[in-house]
């Protein structure tokens, strides 16, 4: 029997599911998804799943959502090549790059969502003790964020060099078995023996989930920090597989030992919309969802964000927001 066996239907899972909070369609919910992957009944609902995995979260009945849809799930073609292309970050950049004034839809949407792209910082001090992991959207998007994290590590001491590639949390997400466990297997050989800190949350989880012995910066900081008060007030974003694995809980204590005044938004895990490279494939749902954060966020009174992942600060900003990295809230703090 399969993973979708396990589903008894309850709905449950409806009311955390993104695309179902701004569809209102069954297609388009975990219930309606693993009702098709039961019927063996494709469904735009499958291409439509955010992926975020909030639903496992919900469901009284313990479905592994992440891993049904591994198994179901392949790309088209233009998903593989996007997904190709950022494993090389800075291939990635000077593509984005060169796409000014494109008539390619694609590229013009990548450019709306990143008007600026930045190339990867490169970084690598004799004998590194400390591999520092941006993530291939952080490496071309948040240089600066790069930046201050790497000035951060090393005030402490480490010799570090920056390690430019992707997780493949994409690929997995889109069912591509053999990309993702190459890219997770080329990691566990070139982090094998040093002590690796992962920039963006989400990638974190993936590689967490995946038996990878890296830290996130949030684990990092909260081991070197001590309590001082960092005089700002800001919402916190919690990106969704961060949140899945715990992680979000160790930024808070990070918050908490810097005397941030965090002012709480409604369910702050609620999708960013943009859903890794969801926002390229699948505007009209992904702009929904944006708009539905956004108002989140507005809600709570203030426009700086916390987000510790950088396609969820891209979709933030987009919305006219103001996200901050940790790396830095404690560059604003030193
Ligand atoms: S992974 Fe996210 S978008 Fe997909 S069904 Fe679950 S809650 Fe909905
Ligand atoms: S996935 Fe879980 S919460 Fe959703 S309908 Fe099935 S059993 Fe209920």
């Amino acid at each position: 029997m399969g993973l979708e066996s396990q589903c008894v239907h309850c709905g449950f899972c409806l009311e955390a599911c993104p695309t179902y909070v701004v569809t209102r369609s069954e297609v388009h919910s975990p219930r309606g998804r693993i009702t098709a992957v039961k019927l063996g009944v494709p469904t735009e609902g499958i291409e439509t799943c955010m992926f975020c995995r909030r639903c496992e979260l919900a469901c009284p009945s313990g479905v592994e959502y992440g891993k049904l849809l591994h198994n179901v799930r392949r790309p088209t073609p233009l998903k593989f090549a996007v997904n190709l292309v950022m494993e090389n970050p800075a291939l990635a950049y000077k593509i984005i790059r060169s796409a000014r004034g494109t008539n390619s839809r694609l590229l013009s949407r990548i450019r709306t969502f990143l008007p600026d792209p930045s190339e990867p910082l490169e970084y690598r001090e004799e004998t590194p003790d400390l591999l520092l992991f941006p993530g291939c959207v952080t490496s071309i998007s948040f240089r600066k964020t790069v930046e201050n994290a790497l000035n951060f590590i090393k005030s402490l001491g480490y010799k570090v060099e920056i390690v430019n590639g992707c997780c493949g949390l994409s690929h997995y997400s889109e069912g591509e078995k053999g990309r993702s466990s190459l890219l997770i297997e080329r990691l566990r050989s070139r982090f094998q023996g040093k002590r690796v800190v992962s920039l963006s949350a989400n990638c974190s989880a993936h590689m967490k989930e995946m038996g990878l012995e890296i830290e996130d910066f949030s684990e990092f900081a909260l081991k070197h920090i001590k309590e001082k008060r960092v005089d700002i007030e800001l919402t916190v974003h919690d990106p969704c597989h961060a949140n899945l694995v715990g992680l979000t809980k160790v930024t808070r204590e990070v918050l908490k030992r810097l005397n941030v005044k965090v002012r709480e938004m409604d369910e702050p895990s609620f999708e960013c919309g943009a859903g890794g490279g969801y926002f390229i494939f699948h505007p009209e749902i992904a702009d929904q969802v944006m708009e539905e954060k956004a108002r989140k966020v507005r809600k709570s009174g203030t426009e700086l964000v916390l987000s510790t992942n950088p396609v969820c600060s891209i979709a933030l900003a987009f919305k006219g927001l103001k996200p901050v990295h940790l790396a830095d809230i404690l560059s604003h703090g030193s």
